[in-house]
């Protein structure tokens, strides 16, 4: 599935797609509160109002870059909470590869944050070491999130997914901080959006006239447009999460910008009485 924004090209590769086991990240969308946002099915949930959400990767060619936003959960890891995230064995570079996309061919990544299901494919495993998968790309951390997972924790599932799939990346010495309000190239800028984490930052693109957000996970789910109160399980600041989700939201509604979720397909904001919603 592909989106054009001016000369911006934006393609997603799915790394995995779930319906309905969406509790533990979202416990105030139960289905019988989704049954009362009819504008989020069919797409974004289903008539039995269970949610529809997605892993994926973003890729973002410009006229001079291609750029990865996010990479998934990754193969082989260990120690992550969820079980079905341990020792994956996905065909997610092969989808890739597919899409016209060969990993060596990526001069970018960017990780709107460093939570485990968007960092993964940033290291592939290669005879017991973590090595770079993107071995010609630079890769671009928001200067306030790597210091933070790098300082600040010491919950075990965290220390792994940063020991595994971020500090190896620093260490082969291809690693960029940046601050959340810079500029990646032409048609790419930042926009901090922090609450579900610490340094968290969306992507704005604008080219030819024509503009987008990816959002990243200031939401998890479209739902969240109309209940901006219903922070993430896996927010680290829920109240902070919800004045950026109104300001954000709020700064793209009614315009025709393509915004694209971490978990969620592409489509517009709109304002809905003091909230909002989403139009495909
Ligand atoms: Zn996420």
């Amino acid at each position: 599935m592909y989106w054009t924004v001016g000369k911006v090209k934006i393609t997603k590769i799915v790394e995995l797609e779930t319906v309905g086991s969406t509790r533990f990240i979202l416990p105030l969308a139960s289905n019988e509160e989704i049954r009362k946002l009819p504008w989020l099915i069919p797409h974004f949930a289903t008539e039995e109002g269970r949610l529809k959400i997605s892993i994926h990767a973003l890729v973002v060619e410009t006229p001079t870059r291609r750029i990865v936003v996010d990479t998934g959960l990754g193969n082989d890891k260990e120690g992550r909470n969820a079980p079905t995230w341990n020792h994956r064995q996905g065909p997610f570079l092969e989808t890739m590869r597919a899409a016209g996309f060969a990993p060596e061919s990526i001069d970018t990544v960017l990780c709107t944050h460093l939570h485990v299901d968007h960092v993964g494919w940033n290291t592939k495993l290669v005879e017991g070491r973590w090595v770079p998968t993107f071995a010609n790309a630079r890769y671009v951390f928001g200067k306030t999130e790597y210091e933070y997972w790098r300082d600040c924790t010491d919950e075990p599932d965290k220390v792994a997914v940063f020991n595994d799939s971020v500090r190896p990346v620093v260490d082969a010495g291809k690693v960029e901080l940046i601050g959340s309000e810079d500029r990646i190239c032409d048609e790419i800028s930042l926009i901090p959006t922090p609450g579900h984490s610490p340094g968290h930052m969306s992507v704005h693109i604008q080219s030819g006239g024509e503009e987008a957000l990816l959002t990243g996970d200031v939401a998890h789910h479209p739902c969240q447009m109309a209940h901006l109160q219903w922070s993430s399980t896996a927010d680290s600041d829920p109240v902070q999460s919800i004045l950026t989700r109104r300001e954000l939201f709020a700064r793209f509604a009614d315009t025709p910008t393509l915004v694209i979720g971490g978990h969620f397909n592409g489509g517009h904001i709109q304002r809905d009485g003091n909230a909002f919603k989403f139009a495909v």
